[in-house]
């Protein structure tokens, strides 16, 4: 048997297309707007501010790697038991983490149509194969996932509500998924943008989770708390997966100003609030002004709007891309999610979701 030359990476590795983040410069533009990640404009609490000042003393020290003080706050705010969270850092993390649990070469992970693409990395690192379910409205169509679940399946991801979508399923909808999986399929709910959504019939996952021995719940800190450059994410999970996780993770996975930042953060109440309100103001102004311009806009529960342009040559999303970009508002490309002809837009602060909004009119009457 002849031997490579050099090191080979494992089968599934190369056939990965490395996530690709969201643009933050524009060159030439005289001020940049950077809404191509979904950062939110109202920055972090100041308290978590405050805190990561106070532990940048002691950086010398290893951090807790239980991140106690952490997982203690979240669950005092979300009425949890902490032996039940696990922190990571950033959620990212804890999908490759569950994926390297739980996958294994000769294994299925399903994600949808036009889910977040972390999952079909992260199943693909894990040397497992994975099955695309098709959405129906861009919305995650249960039946869908159902009809891929085949005896290799072991992971089930659903973005809950999705990115780039904004849409989401209701909870009947997420508890008749449950109830219809094998369960030796982990069900990995990610609800990066639980805290924006404003819908009676949407629940996170807690629930589901208490009641059921095979799903997960997924958050982060980078959204609404601000602390993306932080990277602070949690998982609420059966003690079994916890126990199982705890095994794979790195022993301090989550830093010392992280632990320190984001316990203050998930108290402060009044931020959230207001982050909230921010955000339901603007992106349903967002909506109203874009689809006013005679463009579709997919309604969004979360921070950020998907934008779809004709495909007429002069009007397309490549071209108004290139168009905004040169006036400093930098949106999200997203053909690889199934959308050559629409833009994300995060919402962002008043100035920059007026400007786009302008910078868009004049656009379209060129
Ligand atoms: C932004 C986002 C995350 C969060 O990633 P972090 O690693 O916590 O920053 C997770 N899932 C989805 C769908 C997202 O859009």
């Amino acid at each position: 048997m002849t031997m490579p030359d050099r090191p080979q990476p494992k089968p599934g590795i190369m056939d990965i297309a490395a996530y690709v983040p969201g643009r933050e410069t524009a060159a030439g533009a005289a001020k940049v707007w950077k809404l191509s990640s979904n950062e939110t404009p109202l920055g972090p609490s100041p308290a978590a501010v405050q805190a990561i000042e106070a532990a940048s003393r002691h950086l010398e020290i290893y951090p807790d790697g239980a991140a106690t003080k952490l997982r203690e706050a979240i669950a005092e705010v979300h009425g949890l038991n902490p032996a039940n969270i696990l922190c990571s850092n950033g959620s990212d993390e804890l999908l490759g983490l569950l994926a390297h649990t739980y996958l294994k070469p000769g294994d299925e992970g399903i994600y949808t149509e036009h889910g977040f693409l972390v999952y079909r990395i992260q199943i693909l690192a894990a040397g497992a194969t994975p099955v695309v379910a098709k959405e129906k409205d861009e919305r995650a169509d249960v039946d869908a996932i159902l009809a891929c679940v085949t005896e290799r399946t072991r992971v089930i991801f659903l973005a809950n509500p999705n990115n780039p979508t904004g849409t989401y399923l209701p909870v009947d909808e997420v508890r008749r998924l449950r109830a219809s999986v094998p369960q030796h399929v982990l069900l990995v709910l990610d609800a990066a943008y639980a805290e924006y959504v404003r819908r009676n019939d949407y629940e996170a996952g807690i629930e589901l989770v208490s009641s059921s021995e095979n799903v997960v719940m997924t958050r982060t800190f980078s959204k609404i708390y601000g602390l993306a450059g932080l990277r602070i994410g949690w998982m609420y999970a059966p003690a079994h997966v916890i126990n199982a996780v705890n095994r794979v993770r790195g022993p301090f996975n989550v830093n010392a100003l992280a632990i320190e930042a984001g316990a203050a953060a998930v108290r402060d109440k009044v931020h959230l609030e207001n982050a909230i309100a921010h955000n339901r103001t603007w992106c349903d102004w967002l909506t109203r002004e874009l689809t006013e311009l005679g463009l579709r806009v997919t309604p969004s529960v979360g921070n950020f709007v998907l934008i779809h342009f004709p495909h007429d040559s002069g009007k397309s999303a490549a071209e108004a891309d290139t168009y905004l970009t040169a006036r400093g508002y930098i949106l999200r490309r997203v053909d690889a999610y199934g959308f050559p002809d629409a833009l994300r837009m995060s919402v962002g602060a008043e100035e920059a979701n007026r400007g786009v909004v302008a910078a868009i009119t004049e656009f379209l009457k060129g």
